[in-house]
């Protein structure tokens, strides 16, 4: 029996210059705090299986019709990550191939409009997403979009507008979903206007998709015509995306968007990890880190608040905390730079009607999922919380910030919470 640890994966790396940067970046993961949204921290299992030589196997097409032999065991795999997709969703239909978010996005675009077909979906600034018809995305080269956002005061979606806008154009595909809205979407109400004005409904979970496998968000497959998501956010999983559709007769038309319409083999060590990624979302453990997401979510927010920060929408019913600081002297930007000396990585977003460009942003958008997946609870969280509104502080009064104050609070919870626990033994048979 031979025994492994986390270390000795980078250390049987024999090019020495990549396995040093790749020590460097373990060690900068472990020593700050990820509060990014669109990144997490991957069980060691679903790491470990991207390691795997079955990462050297190609093939084309799906699981009983390959253009390559030797795709036994890939069509095992395959088949046991879409059962598991389609369980943990209760959809019809589960492509697990997608390379990615954006091109999940783009599959199920090619699957359902031809060229110069109408596209409605959230206005970025508004939360939305570039591959959902931004005009510098291909997507909106491709398709003729219109947008629709939310209420300048309450920062939710303008369902009423929406309607509007859906009936005056009708699009052939209506996008829910995106990457800076932080409360739950009425799906029934869109799935309604959709149905009303003869479009198909797609919804891109990327974001919450987690929080959907956890039961902590309205499962939206039931109502959409489709769904994408990205694996790899809060559901916890590896670089990658998802389809989902709880009709097999959209699932035929999305598979044959993929191969052969859009990519060519899957990433089999890719889904070798989603595979383990859908199975652990099904474990009680999963649950809980959701709710301490949560929890630490909401956290967040009455601190920010209790300090005179104002959130878009008012707080979250997310693991997302969008801090508007449009009315502060310094950008998202700054904030983000700010916290990454402090040893807290976040990130600026643009926010509605942001009269800063989007590189600068008035917003900083906050997530807990990394750390609640690194065992954070509400005790422990509080002090990353402290560091978070000092930094902000201090940017709004002029104040120098105490980095080194903050660099040793934060060494010593990362300390208390490893990534990965360096010295955990795996059994190798
Ligand atoms: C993150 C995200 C994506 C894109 O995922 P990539 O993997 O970066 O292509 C797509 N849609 C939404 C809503 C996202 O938040």
């Amino acid at each position: 029996m031979q025994r492994l640890d986390v270390g000795s994966i980078v250390n049987a790396i024999s090019d020495r210059d990549v396995r040093g940067i790749l020590e460097q970046e373990g060690l900068r993961q472990e020593r700050t705090i990820s509060m990014l949204a669109s990144e997490n921290m991957l069980p060691l299992d679903g790491l470990l299986a991207q390691a795997s030589p079955i990462a050297n196997k190609t093939v084309e097409g799906f699981p009983g019709h390959r253009y390559h032999a030797g795709a036994a065991w890939v069509d095992a795999l395959e088949r046991l990550c879409i059962d598991r997709g389609k369980e943990l969703f209760a959809a019809g239909y589960a492509n697990v191939q997608p390379h990615s978010g954006s091109q999940a996005n783009q599959v199920v675009f090619n699957a359902l409009l031809d060229p110069g077909d109408r596209l409605l979906s959230m206005r970025l600034s508004d939360g939305g997403h570039l591959s959902h018809g931004a005009a510098i995305n291909q997507s909106g080269k491709l398709y003729d979009v219109s947008s629709y956002g939310v209420d300048r005061e309450t920062g939710l979606i303008d369902y009423d507008e929406f309607q509007r806008i859906a009936r005056e154009r009708r699009p052939k595909l209506i996008v829910a979903g995106g990457s800076a809205y932080p409360r739950i979407i009425d799906f029934k109400a869109m799935a309604a206007i959709a149905a009303e004005t003869g479009a198909l409904l797609l919804v891109d979970m990327a974001h919450f998709a987690g929080q959907v496998a956890a039961g902590r968000y309205p499962n939206p497959v039931p109502l959409a015509d489709v769904v994408s998501t990205t694996t790899y956010k809060s559901l916890r999983g590896p670089r990658g995306g998802m389809i989902l559709s709880r009709s097999k007769r959209v699932g035929r038309l999305v598979d044959r968007s993929l191969f052969p319409g859009f990519q060519g083999t899957p990433a089999m060590h890719q889904v070798a990890a989603k595979a383990i990624c859908l199975g652990e979302a099904r474990q009680p453990a999963f649950g809980d880190y959701i709710e301490r997401a949560l929890r630490l979510a909401a956290i967040c927010c009455s601190r920010l608040q209790a300090d005179g920060f104002r959130l878009l929408t008012g707080g979250t019913d997310t693991t997302m905390v969008m801090v508007d600081l449009s009315r502060e002297h310094f950008t998202g930007r700054a904030a983000a730079e700010a916290l990454e000396r402090c040893g807290i990585i976040a990130n600026q977003n643009a926010i509605p009607g942001d009269f800063r460009p989007p590189f600068e942003g008035s917003g900083l958008r906050l997530s807990t999922t990394a750390m609640a997946a690194r065992g954070f609870d509400a005790a422990t969280a509080a002090p990353v919380f402290d560091v978070v509104c000092g930094v902000l502080d201090s940017l709004r009064r002029d104040r120098p910030i105490d980095v080194a104050d903050a660099l040793r609070r934060i060494a010593r919870l990362c300390d208390e919470h490893p990534a990965y626990a360096v010295n955990r033994q795996l059994e190798v048979a």
